[in-house]
């Protein structure tokens, strides 16, 4: 009898964490324990001890920063996971930090105790800190402070720091949290999944995860803490649950499940080299969507057209000052040199509604969907909008980058940051800075307004991306986030239909190129349907592309548009062409 059925004497004990990285594996736990220390205990010392306890501590963050370094030096070696070198960076740059060291020596010296406890209590208030920021992506980042100062504690302790590189034999490794050092040291090869009980969606070690593609669970609560090495685990990191201590059929059934998964992922393998054309010939741009430079290289690597969404919104998040002009553009810099020479359209702050800053300290709003968001934010700030708008049109001399203005609703708020872009634009030629003076300037058409004098604001863009994720919470009256009236929100509505249809033909007749970077434009079924109602471009997650790209090569326009015109006519997907679309995945070729 394994320990958990000693503990629990049932298999299939499920628990749901948030999937941060999609795939199944199945295997025995190892419990990686770099995560949780025991809190070291208090000793008072003897004043003539003091100076040594100190060297002690410096002693201690030298170690930790050799560590890293080596850590750094041997990713650099294998070639793989580069990208990652920044988060060892931002921990070596943490362990110098003022109030890291100099707190801690003042508290060893002003209380007269050992550095172990001194440093816990440095710890303790920054974490505090952290953890009553608003912003979840914030609070992430005082989880990369805990991970530091854990390594300084082992070091001072003279406990292993036990690394993802010491394990052998292919395990699920489990623990209260796996540092981004970590993570970076996992392959495919030696690590088959990992679950942690802390941690989201927008931890580095999540994103990690998911540009190694190493299926993975996180804010499992308390996981670590009921499982041991060698108990059987089923991780399912595409819809974030675990199976512990899986009966016979159930390991059956997910081993089934695994081999669908990885036949899945060979059969689309083949599309990432191929591009988005129909059997009649028409081609249709792939494009990517990312919220930072990590998720860069697999949608390259998906073989996309270029990004046809980068949400700069994370900049701000992972913050407490805004951003510097210096610091959008190494950003935005890093990501139009990686993609070229395909081109990188940068959104510009869409800040409000369900994305809240916290640094910004936006007055609360009874209606914040329709409140002070996204641009129009951006116009009664314009210094942090042209910070922004500077830094992109700088970025713009080392690549193909694109202007796009999220949530315009008007003429008037289009022509007003036209004319701040034209401000900056302005500045920078004075001082000598280059830029690419034929950037692209577009627009998101997310507002219903702006759909319908679509025609007017196509005179004054270079593209249009539709942004159906807006589009419908606002055309249809259903808020994105609700869970109660999540059963409205349908894409395929025939409003939603025809403000579409209508936006691409008023782009097309004024010669501009019309995308969608909304979730909608992921889903292989309803990629066809738009391509039917005419679209030059999709824009979407990583995971999405082939998938995509499939289902397009295996369509014919024509079939397409006219399955396009009598969903339009009729205003819901007959069964006919349900079957048609069922075909059409079905195809082979
Ligand atoms: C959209 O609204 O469809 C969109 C792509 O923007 P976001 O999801 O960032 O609001
Ligand atoms: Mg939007």
């Amino acid at each position: 009898m394994t320990e958990i059925e000693k503990k629990y004497g049932i298999s299939d004990i499920i628990k749901k964490g948030i999937g941060v990285s999609s795939g199944i594996a199945i295997g025995k736990i190892y419990k990686l324990d770099s995560g949780h220390l025991d809190t070291p205990s208090f000793c008072y010392m003897d004043k003539s001890y003091i100076p040594l306890e100190i060297k002690r501590f410096k002693d201690a963050i030298r170690q930790s920063k050799k560590q890293l370094l080596n850590i750094k030096k041997q990713i650099i070696k294998n070639g793989k996971g580069a990208e990652h070198v920044p988060i060892i960076d931002a921990h070596i740059m943490m362990l110098g930090d003022e109030k890291l060291v100099k707190d801690t020596i003042k508290i060893i010296k002003d209380e007269m105790v050992n550095a172990e406890w001194a440093l816990k209590m440095v710890l303790k208030s920054l974490s505090d800190f952290f953890s009553r920021v608003d912003d979840v992506y914030l609070r992430e980042r005082g989880s990369d402070i805990e991970h530091v100062g854990d390594r300084i504690i082992r070091n001072l302790m003279g406990k292993k720091h036990e690394g993802i590189s010491d394990i052998k034999g292919d395990v699920i490794v489990v623990s209260h949290d796996i540092a981004p050092t970590d993570t970076i040291q996992m392959t495919k090869g030696n690590v088959l999944a990992f679950l942690t009980d802390v941690g989201g969606r927008t931890s580095h070690t999540a994103i990690v995860a998911r540009s190694l593609e190493i299926p993975a669970v996180v804010g499992l609560e308390n996981i670590s803490q009921m499982i041991n090495d060698g108990d059987a685990v089923i991780v399912d990191g595409t819809i974030g649950t675990v199976v512990i201590n899986p009966s016979k059929d159930t390991i059956k059934e997910y081993k089934k499940k695994k081999k669908d998964y990885e036949d899945h992922d060979r059969f689309y393998h083949k599309y990432k080299a191929l591009s988005a054309q129909t059997i009649d010939g028409h081609r249709i741009k792939i494009m990517g969507n990312i919220e930072m430079i990590e998720e860069v290289p697999s949608i390259m690597d998906h073989g996309a057209d270029g990004i046809g969404l980068y949400r700069t919104e994370f900049l701000y998040l992972n913050r407490r000052h805004m951003p510097s002009e210096e610091e959008h553009l190494k950003a935005y810099k890093a990501v139009v040199e990686k993609i070229a020479p395909n081109p990188a359209t940068i959104r510009t702050l869409d800040i409000g509604g369900d994305k809240f800053i916290s640094l910004m300290e936006l007055a609360e709003e009874i209606n914040p969907a329709m409140g002070l968001r996204a641009i129009r934010f951006c116009l009664k700030k314009p210094d942090v909008f042209k910070t922004q708008l500077r830094a992109i049109l700088r970025a713009s001399a080392f690549g193909k980058a694109r202007i796009m203005f999220p949530m315009i609703s008007g003429i008037d708020e289009l022509l007003a940051a036209k004319a701040l872009l034209e401000e900056s634009k302005n500045e920078l030629r004075q001082e000598g800075k280059p830029f690419d003076e034929n950037i692209e300037i577009g627009m998101m058409i997310e507002v219903p307004s702006a759909a319908i004098i679509a025609d007017m604001l196509a005179k004054e863009v270079s593209f249009f991306s539709i942004g159906t994720n807006d589009l419908i919470q606002y055309a249809l009256a259903i808020d994105r986030g609700n869970e109660h009236v999540a059963y409205l929100y349908e894409p395929l509505h025939p409003a939603v239909l025809r403000i579409i249809k209508s936006v691409i033909d008023a782009g097309h007749n004024a010669g501009i190129e019309v995308g969608v970077c909304g979730e909608m434009a992921g889903e292989p079924e309803y990629a066809v349907i738009l391509m039917g109602l005419g679209i030059d471009q999709l824009s979407m997650n990583a995971f999405s592309i082939l998938r995509v790209k499939r289902i397009i090569r295996h369509a014919r326009l024509s079939e397409a548009e006219e399955m396009a015109s009598r969903i339009l006519n009729s205003g819901a997907v007959s069964d006919a062409d349900k079957s048609l679309i069922n075909e059409i995945l079905m195809r082979n070729n």
